[in-house]
């Protein structure tokens, strides 16, 4: 019989963030299939007999997703319980959809567990509320993978300039220097705060913050690497209110 196939977020890393049915199913699975995206801790609970690592090889090498979508339905037909666990909310960047869509099409039964998605929980433990009621009554979370030169962007950099409020970049580490001067370019200004959030909840995060103008130089002098969040917007200046009495992470 073929068995259903759980899509779980895993939340940004810190194992108390994994919601209570995303636990138990990890404790249940038959199989585990996972990236490196929900952190050490996480990938830590779950016994090595059960899981397989289908995020980036030794060499470099990324299992290609028709892969990843194959052995999950040869999985479920051999009627084995299975796990597709991703870092975050497995909706949001982690291309959970295409695999329910392939999933529905190979007539396998899924269930989407979601998971706390970095792009809130990242901001927030690093002190920036995603919202604030004075300045900041929209939030858009974006690719930063995208190159914003290139002749028609998937991500409308001048309507985002133009909303005002939070933009949340995920996978923007690389591409910083692109859609920082794509922003100021719209016309935001230079001294808009800016956060990055690195290795939100892991044991070793780390939070630099500067302006649209700084934060570049601050990311190459702090050496920020992915996983990040960049956060954008007012509400980034809220850490330097908070931070003396902000616990945590
Ligand atoms: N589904 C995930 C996002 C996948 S895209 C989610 O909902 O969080 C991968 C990007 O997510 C990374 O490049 C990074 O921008 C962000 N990310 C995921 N986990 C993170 C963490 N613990 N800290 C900071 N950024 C994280």
């Amino acid at each position: 019989m073929t068995e259903t196939v759980y899509l779980v977020g895993s939340g940004p890393g810190d194992p108390d963030l994994l919601t209570v049915k995303a636990r138990r199913l990890l404790d249940e699975a038959d199989v585990v299939l996972h990236d490196k995206l929900p952190g050490p801790d996480i990938i830590d609970l779950i016994d090595p007999e059960r899981r397989e690592d289908v995020g980036k090889r030794a060499g470099g090498e990324r299992t290609p997703q028709s892969a990843i979508n194959e052995r999950l339905v040869e999985l479920a037909h051999e009627g084995k319980s299975v796990v597709r666990l991703k870092g975050g909310d497995p909706f949001v960047f982690g291309r959970g959809g295409e695999e329910a869509a392939y999933l529905a099409d190979h007539g396998v039964p899924f269930e989407v567990v979601p998971g706390v998605t970095s792009a809130i929980a990242g901001p927030a433990v690093a002190g920036i509320p995603a919202t604030h009621r004075e300045y900041a009554s929209t939030v858009s979370v974006v690719t930063g993978h995208e190159d914003p030169t290139k002749e028609k962007s998937a991500v409308d950099w001048d309507a985002l300039a133009a909303t005002g409020g939070t933009i949340v970049v995920l996978m923007g580490v690389g591409k910083l220097p692109d859609y920082t001067a794509a922003l100021r370019e719209a016309g935001k200004d230079p001294e808009t705060p800016v956060a990055l959030v690195e290795r939100a909840t892991w044991p070793d995060q780390r939070v630099a913050t500067g302006t649209l103008d700084t934060i570049v130089d601050v990311r190459d002098e702090a050496g920020i690497e992915p996983p990040a969040v960049t956060v954008v917007g007012e509400v980034a200046g809220e850490r330097e209110r908070v931070v003396e009495f902000l616990e945590g992470y």
